[in-house]
C-alpha cells in the first residue's frame, strides 16, 4: 500500500522562548510521533550537553563545507555561531513515513520554508518580551553582553510570527506542548483526507 511521506514539523521563535524545554518536554511524553532532528552547531557545548545527543558539535571549517556541499536543509549564523539541519536525516525519516521535528531560529525557518513548503510551521511566542529577558537572564548560561544581543534580535524575531501556520503562547510549557500535539493531529486530519 502507498505509504504518505511524513510530515515536517518547524518549531520556532526567539531565542529564551523556552524552545528547547518545550521540545524536552514533547519529547519525554510518551504520545509523541515524531523524530527529532539533532542540529549542527559550531558553538561550544555547554555544561550537561552531549555530542550527538543535544547538537552534533563541528569546527567551523566542517560546517562550511557541508554548506557546500549543500548537505545542510536550513542554515543560519546565530550570535556569531552556525547553526545547521543536516538534510539526508530529514529526507530519509520522511521518505519512512515518519514524521520530524525541527527546533530552530527564525531565518533558518524562513529557509525550510522556501525549500519545504507543505511543512507544518509553529512559532512560539513569549507572552511578552520582557517576560523573555527574564527568562534570558534567569537561564545564567550567557553573559550580560550575549543576553543583551539576544534580547535585540528577539525583538526582530517578534515581527516574523505572520509568516507561521500558527501561533502557540508559551504561558505555561504543559499547556504549550498540549496545544503542539492538538496541532500536529489536526493537520494530519486534514492532510490525510482523501
Ligand atoms: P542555543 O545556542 O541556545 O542552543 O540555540 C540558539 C538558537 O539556535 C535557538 O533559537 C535554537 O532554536 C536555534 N537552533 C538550534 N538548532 C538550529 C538549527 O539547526 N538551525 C537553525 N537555523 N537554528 C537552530
Amino acid at each position: 500500500m502507498f505509504k504518505q511521506r511524513g510530515l515536517l514539523i518547524v518549531l520556532s521563535g526567539p531565542s529564551g522562548v523556552g524552545k528547547g524545554t518545550v521540545r524536552k518536554e514533547l519529547f519525554a511524553s510518551p504520545d509523541t510521533n515524531y523524530e527529532y532532528s539533532i542540529s549542527m552547531t559550531t558553538r561550544q557545548p555547554r555544561e550537561g550537553e552531549a555530542d550527538g545527543v543535544d547538537y552534533f558539535f563541528r569546527p567551523r571549517e566542517v560546517f562550511e563545507a557541508l554548506i557546500e556541499e549543500g548537505k545542510l536543509l536550513e542554515h543560519a549564523e546565530y550570535v556569531g555561531n552556525y547553526y545547521g539541519t543536516p538534510l539526508d536525516y530529514v529526507n530519509e525519516t520522511l521518505d519512512s513515513g515518519r514524521d520530524v521535528f525541527l527546533e530552530i531560529e527564525v531565518v533558518g525557518a524562513a529557509q525550510v520554508r522556501e525549500k519545504m513548503p507543505d511543512g507544518l510551521f509553529i512559532f512560539l511566542a513569549p507572552p511578552s518580551l520582557s517576560h523573555l529577558e527574564q527568562r534570558l537572564v534567569g537561564r545564567g548560561t550567557e553573559v550580560l553582553e550575549v543576553i543583551a544581543s539576544r534580547v535585540a534580535k528577539a525583538r526582530d524575531e517578534l515581527e516574523m510570527m505572520d509568516l507561521y501556520d500558527y501561533v502557540v503562547e508559551n504561558d505555561e510549557v504543559t499547556k504549550a506542548c498540549d496545544r503542539i500535539n492538538a496541532i500536529v493531529t489536526a493537520e494530519h486530519c486534514r492532510r490525510e483526507r482523501v
